[in-house]
Protein backbone atom coordinates (compact mmCIF):
# COMPACT_ATOMS: atom_id res chain seq x y z
CA UNK A 1 0.00 0.00 0.00
CA UNK A 2 1.36 3.38 -0.80
CA UNK A 3 -1.07 6.17 0.17
CA UNK A 4 -1.47 9.85 1.39
CA UNK A 5 -3.21 9.81 4.81
CA UNK A 6 -4.12 12.60 7.22
CA UNK A 7 -5.08 11.74 10.99
CA UNK A 8 -5.65 15.81 11.96
CA UNK A 9 -9.13 16.01 12.85
CA UNK A 10 -11.88 17.54 10.45
CA UNK A 11 -11.51 21.36 10.39
CA UNK A 12 -7.64 21.09 10.97
CA UNK A 13 -6.14 23.07 8.19
CA UNK A 14 -3.32 20.78 7.17
CA UNK A 15 -1.08 19.95 4.35
CA UNK A 16 -2.27 17.30 2.43
CA UNK A 17 -5.17 18.37 2.09
CA UNK A 18 -7.49 18.61 -1.67
CA UNK A 19 -6.48 18.59 -4.26
CA UNK A 20 -4.84 15.02 -3.82
CA UNK A 21 -3.72 13.40 -6.56
CA UNK A 22 -3.14 16.76 -8.91
CA UNK A 23 -1.31 19.97 -8.47
CA UNK A 24 -2.95 22.80 -6.89
CA UNK A 25 -3.84 25.64 -9.34
CA UNK A 26 -4.06 29.38 -8.42
CA UNK A 27 -7.56 29.35 -8.27
CA UNK A 28 -7.51 26.09 -5.51
CA UNK A 29 -5.04 27.78 -3.93
CA UNK A 30 -6.75 31.27 -3.36
CA UNK A 31 -9.62 29.39 -2.66
CA UNK A 32 -8.44 28.57 1.15
CA UNK A 33 -7.17 31.84 1.38
CA UNK A 34 -3.62 31.98 -0.15
CA UNK A 35 -1.51 34.55 -1.35
CA UNK A 36 -3.06 36.64 1.27
CA UNK A 37 -1.45 40.58 1.48
CA UNK A 38 0.80 40.57 4.82
CA UNK A 39 0.37 43.75 6.51
CA UNK A 40 2.40 43.05 9.85
CA UNK A 41 5.69 40.85 9.02
CA UNK A 42 6.95 41.13 12.69
CA UNK A 43 3.68 40.40 14.15
CA UNK A 44 3.43 36.69 11.82
CA UNK A 45 7.25 36.49 12.92
CA UNK A 46 6.19 36.96 16.93
CA UNK A 47 3.25 34.00 15.95
CA UNK A 48 5.94 31.87 14.54
CA UNK A 49 8.10 32.17 17.47
CA UNK A 50 5.34 31.67 20.12
CA UNK A 51 4.15 28.89 18.41
CA UNK A 52 7.50 27.22 18.61
CA UNK A 53 7.09 26.01 14.45
CA UNK A 54 10.49 23.56 14.13
CA UNK A 55 12.21 23.25 11.03
CA UNK A 56 10.87 20.29 8.89
CA UNK A 57 14.05 19.51 7.21
CA UNK A 58 15.88 17.48 9.86
CA UNK A 59 17.27 19.41 12.96
CA UNK A 60 14.43 20.99 14.14
CA UNK A 61 15.82 24.14 15.08
CA UNK A 62 13.01 27.03 15.81
CA UNK A 63 12.37 28.60 12.62
CA UNK A 64 12.18 32.13 14.61
CA UNK A 65 15.19 31.95 15.07
CA UNK A 66 16.48 31.21 11.92
CA UNK A 67 14.12 33.81 10.07
CA UNK A 68 15.28 36.67 13.31
CA UNK A 69 19.26 35.57 12.15
CA UNK A 70 18.44 37.01 8.65
CA UNK A 71 16.50 39.86 9.25
CA UNK A 72 19.06 40.93 11.81
CA UNK A 73 21.67 41.10 9.28
CA UNK A 74 22.61 43.37 6.64
CA UNK A 75 21.10 43.53 3.70
CA UNK A 76 20.49 42.49 0.36
CA UNK A 77 19.36 39.42 1.64
CA UNK A 78 18.36 35.78 0.03
CA UNK A 79 15.62 32.81 0.80
CA UNK A 80 16.03 30.11 -0.47
CA UNK A 81 12.97 26.89 -0.20
CA UNK A 82 14.92 23.94 -0.03
CA UNK A 83 12.87 20.79 -1.31
CA UNK A 84 16.13 18.58 -1.75
CA UNK A 85 15.35 15.20 0.33
CA UNK A 86 18.25 13.31 0.52
CA UNK A 87 16.90 10.63 3.29
CA UNK A 88 16.28 7.94 0.68
CA UNK A 89 13.13 7.14 2.96
CA UNK A 90 11.30 10.48 2.74
CA UNK A 91 8.84 11.62 0.29
CA UNK A 92 7.33 14.45 2.02
CA UNK A 93 9.45 17.19 0.27
CA UNK A 94 8.99 16.18 -3.20
CA UNK A 95 4.97 15.51 -2.63
CA UNK A 96 4.53 18.88 -1.63
CA UNK A 97 6.45 20.17 -4.49
CA UNK A 98 5.03 18.26 -7.01
CA UNK A 99 1.11 18.70 -5.66
CA UNK A 100 1.13 21.97 -3.30
CA UNK A 101 3.36 23.81 -5.42
CA UNK A 102 1.29 27.72 -3.89
CA UNK A 103 1.49 26.84 -0.63
CA UNK A 104 5.44 26.28 -0.72
CA UNK A 105 6.12 30.09 -2.87
CA UNK A 106 3.58 31.32 -0.53
CA UNK A 107 5.44 30.19 2.54
CA UNK A 108 8.58 31.86 0.80
CA UNK A 109 7.17 34.95 0.03
CA UNK A 110 6.28 35.50 3.65
CA UNK A 111 9.63 34.07 4.49
CA UNK A 112 11.07 36.73 2.16
CA UNK A 113 8.80 39.68 3.79
CA UNK A 114 9.41 38.57 7.41
CA UNK A 115 13.07 38.58 6.55
CA UNK A 116 13.58 41.72 4.17
CA UNK A 117 14.85 38.96 1.27
CA UNK A 118 14.93 40.46 -2.37
CA UNK A 119 15.74 37.84 -3.91
CA UNK A 120 14.17 33.99 -3.86
CA UNK A 121 15.25 30.36 -4.37
CA UNK A 122 13.47 26.64 -5.34
CA UNK A 123 16.01 23.99 -4.74
CA UNK A 124 15.03 20.68 -5.76
CA UNK A 125 16.60 17.87 -7.75
CA UNK A 126 12.96 15.76 -8.50
CA UNK A 127 11.65 16.53 -12.18
CA UNK A 128 8.01 16.42 -11.38
CA UNK A 129 8.33 19.11 -8.55
CA UNK A 130 10.49 21.35 -11.01
CA UNK A 131 7.68 20.92 -13.10
CA UNK A 132 4.61 21.93 -10.78
CA UNK A 133 6.93 24.97 -9.26
CA UNK A 134 7.61 26.25 -12.67
CA UNK A 135 3.69 25.69 -13.37
CA UNK A 136 2.81 27.52 -10.40
CA UNK A 137 5.40 30.08 -10.70
CA UNK A 138 3.82 31.40 -14.66
CA UNK A 139 0.65 31.22 -12.85
CA UNK A 140 0.82 33.15 -9.36
CA UNK A 141 3.56 35.83 -11.16
CA UNK A 142 4.99 36.97 -7.65
CA UNK A 143 6.61 40.06 -7.15
CA UNK A 144 9.80 38.40 -5.43
CA UNK A 145 12.51 37.66 -8.35
CA UNK A 146 12.48 33.55 -7.60
CA UNK A 147 14.52 30.85 -9.54
CA UNK A 148 14.34 27.71 -9.48
CA UNK A 149 17.81 25.88 -9.42
CA UNK A 150 18.28 22.19 -9.86
CA UNK A 151 20.70 19.85 -7.88
CA UNK A 152 21.48 16.03 -8.19
CA UNK A 153 20.14 14.36 -5.62
CA UNK A 154 22.35 12.81 -2.62
CA UNK A 155 22.36 12.55 0.94
CA UNK A 156 24.17 15.88 1.30
CA UNK A 157 22.80 18.13 -1.16
CA UNK A 158 20.25 18.94 1.02
CA UNK A 159 22.47 20.30 3.61
CA UNK A 160 22.18 24.30 4.01
CA UNK A 161 25.83 25.04 3.50
CA UNK A 162 25.63 22.31 0.45
CA UNK A 163 22.60 24.62 -1.17
CA UNK A 164 24.36 27.80 -1.09
CA UNK A 165 27.41 26.28 -2.54
CA UNK A 166 25.51 24.82 -5.46
CA UNK A 167 23.43 27.80 -5.58
CA UNK A 168 26.86 29.97 -5.97
CA UNK A 169 27.63 27.62 -8.79
CA UNK A 170 29.80 25.00 -7.01
CA UNK A 171 29.15 21.17 -6.28
CA UNK A 172 26.10 20.77 -3.90
CA UNK A 173 28.58 19.17 -0.63
CA UNK A 174 28.35 21.19 2.75
CA UNK A 175 31.27 23.49 3.34
CA UNK A 176 33.30 24.25 7.36
CA UNK A 177 31.20 26.19 9.69
CA UNK A 178 31.40 29.16 9.95
CA UNK A 179 30.32 30.84 8.03
CA UNK A 180 26.49 29.97 7.99
CA UNK A 181 24.52 31.03 5.47
CA UNK A 182 22.05 33.81 7.73
CA UNK A 183 25.96 35.44 8.00
CA UNK A 184 27.20 34.31 4.02
CA UNK A 185 25.44 32.71 1.99
CA UNK A 186 23.80 33.02 -1.64
CA UNK A 187 26.31 35.89 -3.23
CA UNK A 188 27.77 36.35 0.27
CA UNK A 189 24.19 37.88 0.93
CA UNK A 190 22.63 36.53 4.51
CA UNK A 191 20.35 33.50 3.64
CA UNK A 192 17.49 31.65 4.89
CA UNK A 193 17.42 27.82 3.85
CA UNK A 194 14.15 26.42 5.23
CA UNK A 195 12.50 23.43 4.12
CA UNK A 196 9.76 23.43 1.78
CA UNK A 197 7.68 21.75 4.77
CA UNK A 198 8.09 24.25 7.71
CA UNK A 199 7.42 27.25 4.55
CA UNK A 200 4.24 25.58 3.51
CA UNK A 201 3.18 25.41 7.16
CA UNK A 202 4.32 29.12 7.41
CA UNK A 203 1.55 29.95 4.80
CA UNK A 204 -0.67 27.26 6.25
CA UNK A 205 -0.72 29.20 9.78
CA UNK A 206 -0.90 33.18 8.03
CA UNK A 207 -4.04 31.84 5.78
CA UNK A 208 -5.67 30.20 8.90
CA UNK A 209 -4.86 32.33 11.68
CA UNK A 210 -7.54 30.01 13.62
CA UNK A 211 -6.09 26.62 13.01
CA UNK A 212 -2.24 27.90 13.75
CA UNK A 213 -1.97 26.06 16.39
CA UNK A 214 -2.63 22.43 15.22
CA UNK A 215 -0.57 23.75 11.91
CA UNK A 216 2.34 24.31 13.52
CA UNK A 217 2.54 21.29 15.67
CA UNK A 218 1.83 18.71 13.02
CA UNK A 219 3.92 16.69 11.22
CA UNK A 220 4.33 14.57 7.89
CA UNK A 221 5.58 11.65 8.18
CA UNK A 222 7.16 8.99 5.77
CA UNK A 223 6.31 4.96 6.98
CA UNK A 224 7.52 2.73 5.72
CA UNK A 225 8.57 -1.03 5.86
CA UNK A 226 8.97 -4.64 4.93
CA UNK A 227 6.91 -5.63 1.38
CA UNK A 228 6.73 -2.13 -0.01
CA UNK A 229 3.93 -0.56 1.96
CA UNK A 230 4.34 2.93 2.48
CA UNK A 231 2.01 6.22 3.66
CA UNK A 232 3.16 9.83 3.65
CA UNK A 233 1.10 10.37 6.80
CA UNK A 234 0.13 13.77 8.16
CA UNK A 235 -0.46 13.52 12.63
CA UNK A 236 -0.18 15.82 15.79
CA UNK A 237 2.99 15.45 17.54
CA UNK A 238 2.61 13.22 20.03
CA UNK A 239 1.09 9.91 18.36
CA UNK A 240 2.31 6.88 19.37
CA UNK A 241 4.54 5.33 16.29
CA UNK A 242 2.38 2.02 16.85
CA UNK A 243 -0.86 4.43 15.25
CA UNK A 244 1.81 4.96 12.27
CA UNK A 245 3.23 1.82 12.11
CA UNK A 246 -0.91 0.12 11.77
CA UNK A 247 -1.60 2.74 9.07
CA UNK A 248 1.18 1.64 6.97
CA UNK A 249 0.23 -1.94 7.39
CA UNK A 250 3.66 -2.41 9.72
CA UNK A 251 1.61 -2.73 13.05
CA UNK A 252 3.06 -5.89 13.69
CA UNK A 253 6.50 -4.80 13.29
CA UNK A 254 9.64 -5.48 15.99
CA UNK A 255 11.48 -2.32 15.54
CA UNK A 256 11.86 0.81 13.97
CA UNK A 257 14.64 3.04 12.16
CA UNK A 258 14.17 6.57 13.30
CA UNK A 259 14.71 9.67 11.34
CA UNK A 260 15.23 8.43 8.26
CA UNK A 261 18.63 6.98 8.73
CA UNK A 262 19.60 9.75 11.19
CA UNK A 263 17.80 8.76 14.21
CA UNK A 264 19.10 5.17 14.66
CA UNK A 265 17.37 1.28 15.52
CA UNK A 266 14.86 1.11 18.07
CA UNK A 267 13.39 -1.99 19.02
CA UNK A 268 11.41 -3.26 22.07
CA UNK A 269 8.89 0.24 23.45
CA UNK A 270 9.06 1.42 19.86
CA UNK A 271 5.13 1.28 19.37
CA UNK A 272 4.74 3.53 22.48
CA UNK A 273 7.25 6.37 21.42
CA UNK A 274 5.33 9.70 20.77
CA UNK A 275 6.55 11.57 17.49
CA UNK A 276 8.27 14.41 17.98
CA UNK A 277 11.76 16.15 18.54
CA UNK A 278 12.34 16.18 21.37
CA UNK A 279 10.68 12.88 22.70
CA UNK A 280 12.49 10.97 20.17
CA UNK A 281 15.87 13.42 21.51
CA UNK A 282 15.11 12.08 25.04
CA UNK A 283 15.81 8.41 23.92
CA UNK A 284 18.65 8.86 22.07
CA UNK A 285 17.16 9.13 18.64
CA UNK A 286 15.54 11.68 16.32
CA UNK A 287 12.55 12.12 14.15
CA UNK A 288 14.93 14.19 11.84
CA UNK A 289 12.60 14.63 8.25
CA UNK A 290 10.41 12.74 9.60
CA UNK A 291 11.45 9.13 8.17
CA UNK A 292 10.28 5.82 9.68
CA UNK A 293 11.27 2.45 8.44
CA UNK A 294 9.63 -0.01 10.41
CA UNK A 295 11.12 -3.76 10.67
CA UNK A 296 9.17 -6.62 10.16
CA UNK A 297 10.13 -9.55 11.97
CA UNK A 298 11.94 -11.45 8.80
CA UNK A 299 13.71 -8.28 9.32
CA UNK A 300 17.36 -8.29 10.86
CA UNK A 301 18.06 -5.35 12.78
CA UNK A 302 22.29 -6.05 11.75
CA UNK A 303 21.25 -6.72 8.17
CA UNK A 304 19.48 -2.73 8.32
CA UNK A 305 22.71 -1.49 10.56
CA UNK A 306 25.33 -3.39 7.32
CA UNK A 307 22.78 -1.71 4.43
CA UNK A 308 22.25 2.03 6.36
CA UNK A 309 26.00 1.92 7.10
CA UNK A 310 26.97 1.18 3.69
CA UNK A 311 24.71 3.38 2.11
CA UNK A 312 25.95 6.15 3.95
CA UNK A 313 29.07 5.15 3.66
CA UNK A 314 28.97 5.45 -0.38
CA UNK A 315 27.08 8.75 0.04
CA UNK A 316 29.77 10.23 1.91
CA UNK A 317 31.44 13.55 -0.07
CA UNK A 318 34.90 12.89 0.71
CA UNK A 319 35.65 16.05 2.00
CA UNK A 320 36.36 15.70 5.67
CA UNK A 321 39.10 13.18 6.22
CA UNK A 322 37.52 11.85 9.50
CA UNK A 323 34.06 10.94 7.64
CA UNK A 324 35.83 8.98 5.22
CA UNK A 325 37.77 6.88 7.40
CA UNK A 326 34.82 6.99 9.90
CA UNK A 327 32.07 5.64 7.49
CA UNK A 328 34.18 2.88 5.76
CA UNK A 329 35.20 1.81 9.12
CA UNK A 330 31.69 1.37 10.91
CA UNK A 331 30.67 0.18 8.06
CA UNK A 332 33.50 -2.57 7.39
CA UNK A 333 32.85 -2.85 11.51
CA UNK A 334 29.69 -3.52 10.85
CA UNK A 335 29.53 -6.37 7.94
CA UNK A 336 32.36 -8.01 9.95
CA UNK A 337 29.44 -8.85 12.73
CA UNK A 338 26.98 -9.55 9.89
CA UNK A 339 29.37 -12.41 8.19
CA UNK A 340 30.66 -13.52 11.56
CA UNK A 341 33.75 -12.23 11.58
CA UNK A 342 33.49 -9.56 14.26
CA UNK A 343 35.94 -10.30 17.99
CA UNK A 344 35.31 -8.62 20.89
CA UNK A 345 37.86 -6.19 19.40
CA UNK A 346 35.79 -4.98 16.89
CA UNK A 347 32.72 -5.04 19.01
CA UNK A 348 34.77 -2.91 21.46
CA UNK A 349 35.27 -0.50 18.79
CA UNK A 350 32.34 0.21 17.38
CA UNK A 351 31.33 1.45 20.90
CA UNK A 352 34.15 3.57 20.67
CA UNK A 353 33.68 4.96 17.14
CA UNK A 354 30.03 5.65 17.99
CA UNK A 355 30.81 7.64 21.04
CA UNK A 356 34.16 9.70 19.18
CA UNK A 357 32.63 10.47 15.32
CA UNK A 358 29.88 12.53 16.36
CA UNK A 359 29.90 16.26 15.17
CA UNK A 360 32.86 15.89 13.81
CA UNK A 361 32.15 15.94 9.98
CA UNK A 362 30.91 19.03 8.28
CA UNK A 363 27.32 17.72 7.69
CA UNK A 364 25.78 15.07 9.81
CA UNK A 365 26.16 11.62 7.59
CA UNK A 366 29.52 10.58 9.83
CA UNK A 367 26.59 11.66 13.26
CA UNK A 368 23.91 9.08 11.49
CA UNK A 369 26.73 6.44 10.53
CA UNK A 370 27.40 6.45 14.30
CA UNK A 371 24.29 6.44 15.67
CA UNK A 372 22.85 3.27 13.68
CA UNK A 373 25.85 1.38 14.90
CA UNK A 374 25.75 2.87 18.55
CA UNK A 375 22.07 1.93 18.88
CA UNK A 376 22.47 -1.13 16.80
CA UNK A 377 24.72 -2.09 20.17
CA UNK A 378 23.11 -1.04 22.79
CA UNK A 379 19.54 -1.80 21.88
CA UNK A 380 20.16 -4.94 20.07
CA UNK A 381 22.81 -7.08 22.13
CA UNK A 382 21.91 -10.23 21.85
CA UNK A 383 21.31 -10.13 17.86
CA UNK A 384 24.82 -8.96 17.72
CA UNK A 385 25.93 -11.31 19.98
CA UNK A 386 24.38 -14.04 17.83
CA UNK A 387 26.03 -12.72 15.16
CA UNK A 388 29.31 -12.41 16.05
CA UNK A 389 29.74 -16.16 16.50
CA UNK A 390 28.42 -17.41 13.17
CA UNK A 391 27.25 -15.04 10.72
CA UNK A 392 24.27 -15.13 9.22
CA UNK A 393 23.84 -15.56 4.97
CA UNK A 394 20.46 -13.32 4.82
CA UNK A 395 22.93 -10.36 7.04
CA UNK A 396 26.14 -11.18 4.71
CA UNK A 397 24.05 -10.18 1.67
CA UNK A 398 22.79 -6.88 2.90
CA UNK A 399 25.39 -4.38 1.63
CA UNK A 400 23.71 -2.50 -1.09
CA UNK A 401 24.84 0.79 -1.06
CA UNK A 402 22.47 2.55 -3.25
CA UNK A 403 19.47 2.86 -0.26
CA UNK A 404 17.21 0.24 -1.68
CA UNK A 405 15.94 -1.10 0.79
CA UNK A 406 14.85 2.00 2.01
CA UNK A 407 13.29 3.90 -1.19
CA UNK A 408 9.99 5.04 -1.04
CA UNK A 409 8.18 6.12 -4.33
CA UNK A 410 6.28 9.34 -4.00
CA UNK A 411 2.44 8.42 -3.65
S1 LIG B 1 30.88 14.73 7.07
FE1 LIG B 1 31.16 13.35 5.32
S2 LIG B 1 29.42 13.70 4.01
FE2 LIG B 1 29.53 15.41 5.46
S3 LIG B 1 30.73 16.98 4.41
FE3 LIG B 1 32.20 15.76 5.57
S4 LIG B 1 32.86 14.17 4.11
FE4 LIG B 1 31.02 15.08 3.30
Amino acid sequence: MTGVISLLPEGRHGLLVPPLGRSEDLDSYLAVGGYAPLVAPQRLLDRIAALGLRGRGGAGFPAAVKLRAVRAAPGPRVVVANGEEGEPGSVKDRWLLRHRPHVVLDGLRLAAAMTGAERGFVYLSDAPAERAVRRALAECAPELRIDVVRTEHTYVAGEESAVVRRINGGPALPTAKPPRPFESGVGGAPTLVANVETLARVAAMYSRPDAADPVAGSHLVTVSGPGGGAALVEVPAGTHLKVLADLSGHGRADAVLLGGLFGGLYGEGWADLPLGHDSLNAVGGALGCGALHFLGPEDCPVAVAVEAAAYLGAQSARQCGVCVSGTGALARALSAVAHGEAGYDTVEKLHRWSRQLPGRGACGLLDAAARIGATLLDRFPDQVDAHRGSGCPACSDAASEDGRRFAVPVP
